[in-house]
């Protein structure tokens, strides 16, 4: 958890009863220079695991922080990003991909029982289909949409291989019994 111990008390003798969080707390006063690019980060990922059915106190105990801090940092990383909202035009919203529980290969079944819900960040990796799909951000644009495939030249499928019919196949081995003779 990368919480070292109580630090001995002050007249030395080590000092059980004390909160070793709440003993680093005081000892290092906190930087009062804004938030850092670790702090942000760190605040992100509770704001993530709170979303995502994470409480408070089980991250406090993980962090090794009190559930106010993180009740903090959350509101901090959620007002961040709206204000970067407002910045840009429209926020694109992140997706969580959804793969199926199991292996994932080209024939796996969706993840999912039900149709994923509207408004879940989860996406589908197998159907593709997100909780967002009539959110505004993933709206096609023609002006970005991508060139379609050009269709393949008349000579390329001139040079495959057609299917032979049974006709055909009896025919060619007829004629290929009439050359050994
Ligand atoms: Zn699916």
């Amino acid at each position: 958890m990368g919480v070292p111990r109580a630090p001995q008390g002050v007249h030395g003798e080590a000092d059980d009863s004390v909160d070793p969080v709440r003993v680093i707390r005081k000892r290092r006063p906190r930087r009062s220079r804004g938030w850092s690019l670790e702090t942000a980060a760190r605040e992100f990922v509770w704001l993530w695991d709170s979303r995502h059915g994470t409480s408070f106190q089980e991250i406090a105990n993980r962090e090794g922080v009190t559930p106010s801090r993180v009740k903090f940092g959350v509101a901090r990383a959620k007002s961040h990003e709206r204000s970067s909202r407002s910045a840009g035009q429209t926020p694109v919203p992140r997706l969580s991909p959804l793969f199926p529980v199991g292996p994932y290969t080209p024939a796996s079944p969706c993840g999912h029982h039900r149709p994923i819900r509207a408004g879940s960040s989860l996406c589908c990796m197998v159907c593709h289909v997100s909780g967002l799909d009539g959110h505004p951000a993933f709206a096609r644009d023609p002006k970005t949409d991508p060139t379609p495939e050009p269709a393949p030249p008349e000579s390329l499928l001139d040079a495959l291989p057609a299917k032979e019919t049974r006709k055909q196949k009896r025919k060619r081995l007829q004629a290929d019994k009439g050359g050994v003779k």
